[in-house]
C-alpha cells in the first residue's frame, strides 16, 4: 500500500481475515474422522453453520452415504472420487456443485491412493443408511469439537482450532 492510499475505516465488528496454506506442513493438523478419512479445518462459522475444510481419503471404497440440507461446493485438489448415483467422476481440478436435498454415496476408486478435496458445506452432513434413514450427522459444532479433542491430544493444543472459528 502506498503512503497516499486512502484509509478506509474498518468496523471492529468485522471478523479477522485469514490466509493460511491450505495444505499443512504439519500432519497433526489433519483430524481423523474414520479409518483412512481425515479433514483439515479452514473455516468454522458458528453463526451461519457453514464450514470449509479439506477432506483427505487414503483408502479406496465407500466413504459415506449422506444427504445435505443445504448446498455443498467442492474443488478437487488431488486424486479422484465419484458418487454412486451419478456417472461423472470428480478429478483433480474439478469443481463440484451438490444441490440441497440430494442423497449420494461417496466412493474412491481402487486406483486412487489418496484424494484431497476442498468442501464448503452449510447446514449438516446427514449420514443415512440404504433406506435413507439417518444414522448420524455432522455440523460445524461437531467438527469444532473433533478438532479440539484431536489437537488437545497431539500437542497442537485445543485452541489451535480457534483461528478458524468465525
Ligand atoms: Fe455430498
Amino acid at each position: 500500500m502506498s503512503d497516499d492510499s486512502p484509509i478506509i475505516p474498518i468496523s471492529p465488528e468485522v471478523p479477522l481475515e485469514i490466509a493460511v496454506p491450505a495444505m499443512p506442513d504439519d500432519d497433526r493438523v489433519w483430524v481423523p474422522q474414520a479409518e483412512g478419512v481425515y479433514f483439515r479445518p479452514l473455516l468454522l462459522n458458528t453463526v451461519t453453520g457453514q464450514w470449509c475444510n479439506l477432506l483427505k481419503v487414503t483408502r479406496a471404497g465407500i466413504v459415506s452415504r449422506h444427504r445435505h440440507p443445504s448446498v455443498v461446493l467442492g474443488y478437487v485438489v488431488k486424486g479422484e472420487w465419484s458418487y454412486h448415483e451419478h456417472d461423472w467422476v470428480a478429478r483433480e481440478g474439478s469443481f463440484v456443485y451438490e444441490p440441497p436435498g440430494e442423497i449420494h454415496t461417496l466412493e474412491v476408486p481402487e486406483h486412487c491412493e489418496e484424494m484431497i478435496t476442498f468442501f464448503n458445506i452449510t447446514g449438516a452432513m446427514i449420514y443415512v443408511d440404504d433406506d435413507g434413514k439417518q444414522i448420524g450427522y455432522e455440523d460445524t459444532f461437531t467438527k469444532l469439537q473433533l478438532c479440539r479433542d484431536h489437537y488437545a491430544k497431539n500437542g497442537l493444543g485445543a485452541d489451535y482450532v480457534d483461528q478458524f472459528v468465525r
